[in-house]
This record gives C-alpha cells, sequence and structure tokens, in this order.
C-alpha cells in the first residue's frame, strides 16, 4: 500500500503537449534551491572547502526537495568542473546525471528495494571504482524502509567506506532509520517552505511561462501548499491549465474546493444573530452549490479559530491571502463578539464535526448543529452574566 502511495507521490503527472512545471524547473544546482537557506549554505561551504562527508541523510515532509537535493549534491560531487556547488549542466557527467544515464550515480528506491539481497548488490558494486567520474554515489530514497537485515548489511559498508564512495538517503521518516545510521550520516532537515517563499517563487514561474495571475490567486496556491514545493506546483499546474490566460483567485478557491468566505461569513453572522430560520436558509444554499457538510464544518471551525486570532490580535486580519471581503468583514463581526461566546461556538463546533462524521445523514445532523448554535451562541456565558450583576458600578459596561 505504501509503495503505492509512494509510487503516485513520485510519478507526475503528464498533462497531454505541457510539460509539469515541477519537471521543467527543477533546480540542478545549489543556488537554486528555495527555502532551505541552512542546507544550502552549509552544503556549499562543505562542497567548496572539499569537506564532505560520505554519507548524507536528507530528512523533511514530502515534496521540500529532498530527492533534488540528492541529484544536485551528485551532480557537485561529479562535475568535471568542480566540485562545485554550481554544476556546470555541461560536461558529460553532468548531462549523464541529468538524463538518468549515469553509471556513477545509482539511485535506489527503497520502497522497492527492501531485501537484504539489494542492499549486497549494492556493496558488492560499491567495491569497484566509478566508471567515469570522481565518484561513485548511491542515493537511496526512502531509506527508512529497508529491512533490519538490510540495514545491516550497509552499515559495514558506512563504517569502512571506500573513499571513492558516497551515500545520499533520503526519508520522510527519520525515527524509522536505525541510530547505528544516523550516526554515520550527516542530518539535514529539509523545512516546510514558508508560504511567502513560495509565493514569490510561483509568480516567478508564473512570469516565465506568460501566465497571468492574482496575488491572491498564488497566495492561496502558497498556503494550500503547506510547505510543499511540489504540491504547490502541481496545484499551479492544475491552476494553469484549467484553461484561462490568468490565474484568478476565484477559480483557484473553485479548485480547491474552498466554500466562498464571503457567504461563509454572511452565515456565521446570521448564526450568532440567532436567526435561526434565516441560518438553514443559507446553509442550503452550501448544499445547492454542492457543499459537503463535513468540509463545511471544517470550514466553520477554521473560521471560529481565524476570529479568535484577529479577536487576539486584530494585525493578523492582514494577511494577504484572505480576500478584502474576509478581512473587512471579519473584522468588523469580532468586534460584537467575545472570547467566551467564540470558545463556545468553537465547542459546539468541534463536537458536531466528530457527530457529523458518524451520522447516517450529515446533512441532517449538520442543520442540527446549526440550529443548536444559533439558540446558544447569542446566550451570554455565566461569566458575562456575574459581570451583568455585579455590584460595583464601574464594571457595568454597556
Ligand atoms: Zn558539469
Amino acid at each position: 500500500m505504501a509503495k503505492a502511495a509512494l509510487k503516485l507521490i513520485e510519478s507526475e503527472p503528464v498533462l497531454e503537449g505541457y510539460r509539469v512545471l515541477a519537471r521543467k524547473y527543477r533546480p540542478t544546482k545549489l543556488s537554486e534551491v528555495i527555502g532551505q537557506d541552512f542546507l544550502v549554505e552549509t552544503l556549499k561551504r562543505g562542497i567548496e572547502g572539499g569537506r564532505l562527508s560520505h554519507a548524507f541523510i536528507l530528512t523533511g515532509i514530502r515534496g521540500t526537495g529532498k530527492t533534488t537535493t540528492a541529484r544536485i549534491i551528485a551532480r557537485s560531487l561529479n562535475c568535471e568542473a568542480g566540485p562545485t556547488p554550481e554544476p556546470c549542466g555541461t560536461c558529460s557527467s553532468c548531462e549523464s546525471i541529468a538524463g538518468d544515464r549515469s553509471m556513477d550515480v545509482i539511485e535506489i528506491d527503497a520502497a522497492s528495494r527492501t531485501s537484504v539481497e539489494d542492499v549486497r548488490e549494492i556493496i558488492e558494486a560499491a567495491r569497484y571504482k566509478a566508471v567515469s567520474s570522481r565518484y561513485k554515489i548511491y542515493i537511496i530514497d526512502e531509506v527508512h524502509m529497508l529491512s533490519k537485515s538490510a540495514f545491516n548489511a550497509l552499515l559495514k559498508t558506512l563504517e569502512e567506506p571506500p573513499p571513492h564512495v558516497k551515500f545520499i538517503f533520503a526519508t520522510t521518516e527519520i525515527h524509522k532509520v536505525p541510530a547505528t545510521i544516523l550516526s554515520r550520516c550527516v542530518r539535514f532537515d529539509l523545512k516546510r517552505i514558508e508560504s511567502a517563499t513560495l509565493s514569490s517563487y510561483f509568480k516567478v514561474l508564473c512570469d516565465k511561462e506568460k501566465v497571468g495571475y492574482e496575488d491572491e490567486a498564488i497566495a492561496l496556491i502558497a498556503k494550500a501548499a503547506e510547505g510543499s514545493v511540489r504540491d504547490g506546483l502541481s496545484l499551479l499546474d492544475q491552476a494553469m491549465t484549467h484553461g484561462t490566460a490568468e490565474v484568478t483567485a476565484s477559480q483557484v478557491r473553485e479548485m480547491l474546493g474552498l466554500s466562498d468566505q464571503g457567504l461563509l461569513l454572511e452565515l456565521f453572522e446570521t448564526l450568532m444573530s440567532g436567526d435561526i430560520k434565516t441560518s438553514l436558509e443559507k446553509l442550503r444554499y452550501f448544499y445547492q452549490e454542492g457543499a459537503d457538510p463535513v468540509r463545511l464544518l471544517e470550514d466553520l471551525l477554521d473560521l471560529t479559530h481565524w476570529l479568535h486570532c484577529i479577536k487576539i490580535n486584530p494585525d493578523l486580519a492582514q494577511d494577504p491571502t484572505l480576500s478584502s471581503e474576509k478581512r473587512e468583514k471579519g473584522c468588523a463581526l469580532v468586534q460584537s463578539l467575545s472570547i467566551p461566546t467564540l470558545t463556545r461556538v468553537w465547542q459546539i463546533l468541534l463536537k458536531g464535526f466528530e457527530e457529523t462524521k458518524q451520522a447516517p445523514s450529515p446533512q441532517k445532523a449538520l442543520e442540527v448543529i446549526i440550529i443548536r448554535l444559533a439558540h446558544l451562541a447569542p446566550l451570554p456565558s455565566i461569566h458575562e452574566l456575574l459581570e451583568g450583576f455585579s455590584p460595583t458600578p464601574e464594571k457595568k459596561k454597556s
């Protein structure tokens, strides 16, 4: 199962007559890697100073550039003009690596080759010198999937590596890699990439592709990518192949299945006013648009969380991924809502979320939650009641 999933992730979709962005713009030198400043700087110094370990392990969530970085290290080490952090891209070594033809850079997907025999094969081959390059480089992807005996076999080579051999491991699950292996590798943690960094990168790509964009659309994609360049690029691919000459926010919202934030805020506002009838009418509108009840509840939870945040710190409403409509409506709405009310709404929604997931009819479950919210939310909390009855006159605020 995991194998199939991995395959799915690794094989980038090929859209008709179109080279996917992730492939077209894959970085080929360290200076092109985005959002991993520490890693880039450390590797650059290591390569320039000729002080590179014989084994690396790159870890991070999927899509942060582990395999790409591994290939860049391989190019950097074997470039005929190097070792250099800026491989030339034109020498026979660089070209053969780019074309997946290098005899000296061996890429292994541990998800499909986990057995001890597979590792033995590698170790046997590691004794021989590189065919035409400086180093023989083994890139082992998803290394945590190797079997225990495979790790043990590998360990012997890691303890006394031949000088012409380098290992580069990549993994999404570093905790599954034995400590004995880890202790023999230089470890790099690839960070989730900040959405601001992703945004500016995607804008550069749009310009290169001569595709127009709305800032908000790009910000939405960057946010949805959750730190993964690959996920972001595949979303951008989808947005670009939707046919329009411009990537617009409304199109991206639709593509991401984001419910209309303006309408969601209106629903929230109606709920807080205690108008049950109108709240249910508004809810029905979402259904007509094909909204999924569970997803809608998630959106309401997100919205409640966000209202909490801007209630506490109004500056947070200035987030560029927000539409101006959401910003204005949200800021106006929290004026009339107290933290205890918002917290109570959160509790009702969260409880309702679980109920809806298990309900025979999620739609009916959501309606009942909406009624509950509209009924309860405007009521003052015990704290507010007590405050209202406080004998000290200065506490009586209108
Ligand atoms: Zn080169």
